[in-house]
């Protein structure tokens, strides 16, 4: 889990499942709907749950200390057969997802007017992971900042209340100079809504200038405006926006058009990360190791701060494979990895599998000595590592070689150095560290 997280401590937001530890209530008098409900958040989602088959349950529920991020609410109750509980529910400020049998227009109609964040009608199978999908959209929702622009208050404060029951992080601004400069110290936002009409520029022109500085896999942006124009569309999308939407609105279908645009960006999240990590260790692999490394120095260096870059690469590998076969060569792999990610958490440094059994580590702020003394750490720990083997332990050992980072070169030349250097590791004996002192 470190190693994505130490990619994702770089993204915007973080891509951990948002929905993690989330606290339920189930308000349902069907033991069976509820149990499968239950199952499915607690252990696909680890959330914790509260099942109530009653509206005496749930008062009593109600009186304990407990609070709750979201509650499913079925209308027809023992003991409250016509919604109150919905109302005690919205009442007590929990975002609700209504889950009934009975459904039709007029419904529906009352259910968004007292606030609900969604409904599910059941009505077949497949209903239940509906309603599994809605929780866990409004638990991730807590994370995402979504920035309004509209200079009419009373439109501002629609869509923004709209966006409150979805449990968003709500930004308003009523001009686009206000707007950039919302977006500029608030870098959490996803997702900005803009109207097209506005005094100091219109939705076009802000739409055209975020997408100077954000680009559309960070930042969505939806276009929105009562205009009889029908090309008003087509200008936003081509000036960037990922979709338009005329007014009035169907307030669900601005839910799920919002809701897609969200997804998407988790979903790109994933790719980034996929991409940016090692298959076999989760480590950063040497793809983000080449990408993050450069500009981590050319920061440093600019602040006089110094810098090192260790290469790492287990002693006789080849016949470890040979003697073990190769899947115990990849566990060994994976528990170096774990230690030394374990080793280096918390510490700032980059650390990276490059490719085969060899490591990097990029050590920031850290003058050669240091270096050589974190380095001597991590060659110990990886000399009394064991790994579990059928009924005996495996333990490898590591050489380094580490080279200090002074001028400005480009990033290979470093990583070079230090090859060279761990070369001389290897040729001294292996299991041990050579840095740049000890050449003279
Ligand atoms: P030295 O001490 O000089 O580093 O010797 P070595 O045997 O460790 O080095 P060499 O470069 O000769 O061999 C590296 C071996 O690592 C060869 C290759 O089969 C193995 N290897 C590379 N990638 C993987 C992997 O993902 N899994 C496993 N199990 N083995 C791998
Ligand atoms: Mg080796
Ligand atoms: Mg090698």
């Amino acid at each position: 889990m470190y190693f994505s997280e130490q990619i994702l401590a770089r993204e915007p937001s973080t891509g951990r499942s948002r929905a993690e530890q989330g606290r339920i209530l189930i308000i349902e008098d069907s033991r069976s709907v509820s149990s499968v409900m239950r199952h499915r958040l607690e252990s696909d989602y680890f959330c914790k749950v509260t099942q109530c088959a009653s509206a005496d349950v749930f008062h009593e529920v109600m009186r304990g200390k407990e609070t709750f991020d979201v509650a499913v609410v079925d209308l027809n109750l023992p003991g409250a057969a016509d919604g109150e509980v919905l109302d005690a529910v919205i009442a007590e400020g929990i975002p609700a997802i209504v889950f009934t049998a009975d459904f039709n227009r007029d419904l529906r109609d009352r259910l968004l007017q007292k606030g609900v964040a969604d409904y599910h009608v059941k009505n077949n199978e497949g209903a239940i992971d509906l309603v599994v999908s809605s929780v866990v959209r409004l638990l991730g929702n807590r994370d995402v900042g979504v920035l309004v622009v509209d200079d009419v208050p009373s439109a501002r404060t629609m869509l923004g209340d709209l966006l409150r029951v979805q449990k968003f992080q709500v930004y308003e601004a009523s001009t686009g100079h206000q707007a950039l400069g919302i977006l500029t110290r608030q870098p959490h936002i996803e997702l900005v809504v803009t109207d097209y009409h506005m005094p100091d520029m219109d939705g076009y022109e802000l739409t055209r200038r975020i997408r100077r500085e954000h680009r559309s896999d960070r930042l969505r942006i939806i276009g929105i405006s009562s205009s009889a124009d029908r090309l008003l569309s087509a200008s936003f999308l081509k000036a960037g926006a990922n979709d338009f939407v005329y007014r009035p609105y169907v307030i669900e279908e601005l839910q799920c058009r919002i809701q897609h645009n969200i997804e998407t960006l988790a979903q790109l999240r994933q790719l980034r990360v996929a991409a940016f990590s090692d298959y076999l260790t989760g480590l950063p692999n040497r793809r983000y190791f080449f990408d993050e490394g450069p500009a981590e120095v050319a920061g440093r260096l600019e602040r006089n701060e110094s810098c090192c870059i260790a290469m790492l690469d287990i002693d006789h590998f080849k016949k470890l494979n040979d003697t073990y076969g190769h899947e115990i060569g990849d566990r060994v792999l994976q528990a170096v990895g774990a230690k030394l990610a374990r080793r280096l958490d918390g510490s700032g440094h980059l650390l990276a599998r490059l490719g085969g059994e060899e490591f990097s580590v990029l050590m920031l702020g850290v003058d050669i000595a240091e270096g050589a003394q974190l380095c001597e750490t991590l060659r110990a720990e990886i000399a009394s590592l064991r790994v579990a083997f059928d009924d005996r332990d495996i333990n490898v050992t590591i050489s380094i070689g580490l080279a200090e980072i002074a001028g400005r070169e480009s990033f290979s030349n470093y990583l070079a150095a230090a090859d060279q250097l761990l070369y001389l590791a290897k040729s001294y004996g292996r299991n041990r560290v050579y840095s740049e002192t000890m050449l003279s």
